[in-house]
């Protein structure tokens, strides 16, 4: 059974960059992965397809209107359900939700089925969110223009997880962050660039000792770039964040 996504948006278009292009076109075409869009815009109730108006209370940018939304969304549970998704989750990307990151993608891979949820303007009517959302995830402390971005993000972290998603099963579990660590440096040909050398540990057919190098890097560019990923605790009880405080 394919990973079922359903994405409620105003720019289904945008898309496109991941149902055509690199590894999550390539498992929405051999099926790892369906997606389907619903434009809010295709319910609205009035004649100019209206989907946000003023905020109540004052203050600069639309709000993206409850009803055509909430419509959309009963569209979207109404597919997963029909295509045999008992309770599927609805995710609003918002800069307020969970910090994506690793755990939290694998943890999605797990399901069956997402209805994602993308805002626009200043935002979604809080009443819409109370109703319908069950995960909020943001992708980052900073704000972008509207929740597209987040969620093809969130999409292609999750299908790489997908068993069969990648040609080589093995490249996923040597990404950063799936042993708590960052991934070891990579060279390819030629041997020499500009002076510069391939380490020769990769050149000697040795597999067990180049194994231990590319740990060494690993834990060595986690301790470098990353110290917050191995949360250590010292013998005083403190953990590296607490001590550089
Ligand atoms: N006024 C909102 C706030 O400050 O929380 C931001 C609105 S933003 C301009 C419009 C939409 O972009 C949001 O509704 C959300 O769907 C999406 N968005 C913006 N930043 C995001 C982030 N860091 N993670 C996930 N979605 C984001």
């Amino acid at each position: 059974m394919s990973f079922e996504c359903d994405v409620i948006t105003l720019f289904p278009e945008m898309f496109d960059a991941i149902t055509q292009y690199g590894i999550t076109g390539k498992a929405n075409r051999n099926r790892i992965f369906n997606l389907n869009t619903w434009n809010p815009r295709n319910f609205a109730n009035d004649h100019y397809r209206t989907v946000d108006d003023n905020s109540y209370g004052g203050g600069p940018g639309m709000v993206m209107m409850a009803q055509p939304l909430d419509d959309a969304i009963n569209q979207a549970r109404a597919r997963q359900t029909g295509a045999g998704i008992n309770k599927p989750t609805v995710v609003y990307l918002t800069p307020q939700g969970n910090r994506l990151d690793h755990e939290i993608a694998t943890q999605l891979s797990k399901l069956p089925g997402l209805i994602l949820l993308c805002g626009r303007y200043e935002g979604i009517d809080e009443r819409l969110i109370n109703r319908q959302v069950d995960v909020e995830i943001s992708i980052g402390d900073y704000v972008v223009s509207g929740g597209e971005l987040a969620a093809m993000v969130l999409i292609d972290c999750i299908v790489r997880q997908i068993p069969g998603a990648l040609g080589d099963p093995e490249s996923a579990n040597q990404d950063s962050f799936v042993d708590g660590l960052l991934d070891y440096p990579h060279y390819t040909r030629p041997e020499i660039y500009k002076d510069s050398h391939v380490p020769e540990i990769l050149m000697s057919g040795n597999h067990a000792h180049i194994r231990r190098w590319r740990l060494q890097q690993a834990l060595g560019r986690t301790w470098l770039k990353r110290p917050d990923l191995f949360n250590l605790k010292f013998a005083h009880g403190m953990t590296l964040e607490e001590e550089k405080l």
